[in-house]
């Protein structure tokens, strides 16, 4: 298993070898999210960012960390080309096994397609 602070400094890595800015918003140090949780986020984030580097065409990355008194909402947002019409849930594997990632941990996601594309993870707190 891998803290999610640990795992953002391999992704740094490899967005910059891609070429793509890198922004962090947010503290990645978490305090109230289980051990399996922050897994699952690192495990999570990761792919989110393979397909943004594999995919997108990007010229940034931001990975946006939000708490709120309930949940940890993390956003990973690109600004690249978006996910095309059909290819969602139809062309791999690595969206719907974050979606079943997370719904092992009572987390959730949602695909916003903006200009780019911005994957919204959310899980519950550990410690309310
Ligand atoms: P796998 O993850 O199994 O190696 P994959 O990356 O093709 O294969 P998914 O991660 O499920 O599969 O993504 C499904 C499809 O959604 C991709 O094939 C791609 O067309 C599109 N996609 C995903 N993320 C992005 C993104 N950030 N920008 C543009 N297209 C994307
Ligand atoms: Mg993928």
């Amino acid at each position: 298993g891998i803290r999610l602070e640990d795992e953002l400094v391999h992704i740094q890595q490899f967005l910059a070898a891609a070429e793509i800015d890198y922004v962090l918003q947010g503290n990645p140090k978490l305090s109230n999210t289980s051990l399996i949780t922050e897994n699952v986020l690192s495990m999570c984030i990761k792919e989110a960012v393979t397909n943004v580097v594999k995919h997108s065409n990007a010229q940034s990355c931001a990975i946006i960390i939000e708490p709120t008194r309930t949940d940890l909402i993390i956003k990973v947002k690109d600004d690249g080309t978006g996910i095309p019409g059909n290819d969602l849930y139809f062309k791999g594997h690595g969206l719907q096994g974050m979606r079943e990632r997370l719904e092992f941990v009572n987390g959730c996601m949602d695909i916003v397609r903006d200009e780019g594309t911005t994957i919204v993870i959310k899980v519950p707190n550990a410690f309310k």
